[in-house]
Formats: structure tokens, sequence, C-alpha cells
């Protein structure tokens, strides 16, 4: 059964670091302060009494969680213990920076019910790093998953492809290596330009270049095509638009508020694209939760195959894998899967 995350934002608390990328403020929506033991117990009724039966976790996002005083982590981790003790809540996930996780840290996380930990690596290379202000390298990103999983923890990795100095070859390389690493899921945040940040002084003065809207869904495309191939789930492409994100913060960068779906649609797209010829009128069978993918962004998909003479009806079957396309022609009838029919090539991007 699918978990319901109780999410506590604290944005900036704990960070010793301003990367050239942030404002935690905006990014999380939320205004930095720690939330106090009733609030938290409080938040974790209210969600239980609603979710029936899912399991419940908590998460602390935003912030830098083990860079805070440990008298302040055991705060906000004590009220969650007799949750965890009577069943009413299953886990709790933390996220931080990869050079404040080691085997201490680790341990003393484990035994106060932390089961994930996400890690904010951003990129494998350390001139990228160096240039975004990170502060920390690819070998401590490294280290921090290993520490994660000789523990027996779920290790997630967060990326941003398009950090001054990366390419799309260093974005790819990085997400291969924190998948040999051995990185449970991933998070693909591509670059965006905030308000009131170093990027943004950078940017106006004609020193960055942000990733546009469709090299950005060429670049995660690819690399989302790259994870399922490796079996490690992307739980979430791009920011949250629901969180103070807008033209008024977003002064550019490859940002669209539903940006996970656009690259999700592209690798349907795609796999239609190779298979049908112009011209052809096809019924195209997938997975149920897939036809909104298969359909395209405000039908987007469907409307580019129009332009190239394409006639796609789309029909849902539960029989089929969700990465999979059944595409039924007038003499033939053949499944593809996106993991295995599809081949790209980086320099594309
Ligand atoms: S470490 Fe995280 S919270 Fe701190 S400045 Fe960098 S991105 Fe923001």
């Amino acid at each position: 059964m699918k978990k319901v995350t109780v999410p506590f934002f604290i944005s900036h608390q704990g960070c010793p670091h301003t990367c050239v990328f942030c404002d935690q403020r905006v990014i999380s929506g939320a205004d930095g302060h720690l939330p106090t033991a009733e609030q938290i117990s409080d938040k974790i009724a209210l969600w239980r009494s609603t979710a029936g039966e899912s399991p419940l976790e908590v998460a602390f996002f935003g912030g830098t969680f083990t860079a805070l005083p440990e008298d302040t982590q055991s705060k906000l981790l004590a009220p969650l213990r007799p949750f965890l003790e009577n069943g009413t809540l299953d886990s709790i996930r933390i996220s931080t920076r990869p050079d404040y996780i080691d085997d201490h840290r680790v341990a003393w996380l484990s035994e106060r019910g932390v089961r994930t930990i996400e890690l904010g690596v951003q990129s494998m290379d350390d001139a990228v790093l160096a240039a975004s202000g990170r502060g920390h390298s690819g070998a401590d990103s490294l280290n921090a998953i290993r520490s994660i999983k000789k523990w027996g923890l779920q290790a997630g990795a967060q990326l941003m492809p398009g950090l001054p100095g990366d390419t799309p070859e260093i974005s790819l390389e990085s997400l291969e290596q924190v998948i040999a690493a051995g990185a449970d899921f991933l998070r693909i945040y591509p670059t965006v330009v905030l308000k009131g940040t170093e990027l943004a002084q950078r940017y106006a003065a004609g020193n960055f270049t942000p990733l546009s809207l469709d090299r950005g869904i060429s670049l995660c495309k690819q690399l989302l095509h790259c994870a399922m191939k490796a079996d490690v789930p992307v739980i979430r492409i791009g920011l949250q638009a629901d969180t103070g994100l807008d033209e008024e913060n977003v002064l550019a960068g490859c940002w669209h508020p539903a940006l996970g779906q656009l690259v999700r649609s592209q690798l349907y797209d795609d796999l239609v694209r190779r298979f049908v010829a112009d011209g052809e009128c096809v019924t195209v069978h997938c997975h149920p939760v897939r036809v909104s993918d298969v359909t395209g962004v405000a039908r987007g998909n469907l409307l580019s195959q129009t332009q190239r003479g394409v006639h796609v009806q789309i029909t849902p079957d539960a029989t089929l894998h969700k990465d999979e396309l059944r595409i039924q022609k007038e003499d033939s009838c053949t499944t593809y899967s996106i993991i295995s029919d599809l081949h790209y090539s980086i320099h594309e991007v």
C-alpha cells in the first residue's frame, strides 16, 4: 500500500551554506520555523485520521537536517517515537547535504526511526559543485550513499542538471554514478534561476546561460530513460508548482508546472514516432495510468502526431506494463517497451 507523507518544511534550518541557485524560502514556500512537539503531534493525528489504512511517513524536507545541533534534531524526532511504537507512524524521512552524513550520524538517525535519507547531490562533478557554491565534493556524495546503505536505510539522491559548468554528458555521468553507488530513488530538479539568488545576478550579467525548457525536457528524458533502464525510480522531476514558484520568482531556466509529465510524455511520443510511419492510422494500447502520458500535456502528443498525418486512438489495457505500448495497425499488432525499444544519444540534447 502506498505511503502517505506528512511533510514538515524546515527551510534553511541548519544550512551552513548559500548555494548560488538557492532560495529555500521560495522553493519550499515555508518560513523556516521549526515545528514544536505539539504541532508535530497534532499534524500526525490529523493526517492519521484522513489517511485510511495507508502507512504514514513523516518527512522533514528542506534545510540540512543533520547540520542542526543534535539536541534540535532530537527535539524534532522525539515526538515521533510514541507514534512509531504504537504503529500510527510507519517511518521517518529526512533530507540533508552529503557532507553532513557519516556512519555516526546514520546510526544515530536509524536508532530514532529514520528509514530514508535524501541527499542533495546535485552533481558528481567537482568543478560544477565548486562553480555552484556547494562546498562539498562528488566523493562526499559517494561516501554518504555508501554509509546510508551500510546501515540498511534507503538513500535518495537529488540531481540538478543545468548548474554552472554542467553539460548533458556530466549530468548523465552524475546520474550513472549515484545509481552505481546504490541510490534507491532519484529526484531530478533542472536548474531554475530564482529571484534574489547569486545565480540571478550571474544571469543578469550574462555570465550564466540556463537550460531552456525544450533542452531541459530533452535532457531529463534521457536521464529518466537511463534510470528506468537501471530500475531506479525517479520520484519527482521539476520543482513543485504550488510552493511559491511563479513568473515573479522564476526568472529563467527549465521550469513548468507539469514538467514531470512533459518529460514522461515525450518518451511515449518518441516510441510512437519510432514505430508508426507518417500518415498511418493506429490504435495505441497502454496501461490505464499512462493514458494521460500517451495523450500528452494539453493533448500535445496527439496534436504533434496529427501534424505528420498520424491518427492515434488510445485504448487503456491493464494487462500491459506501465512502460509498454501495444501498437495496432491494419495488419499487425506489436508490443514495444520504452526501456528496450528506445535508444538515445546524450549528444542529441
Ligand atoms: S545546502 Fe541546500 S538549503 Fe543550503 S543553500 Fe544549498 S541548496 Fe540551499
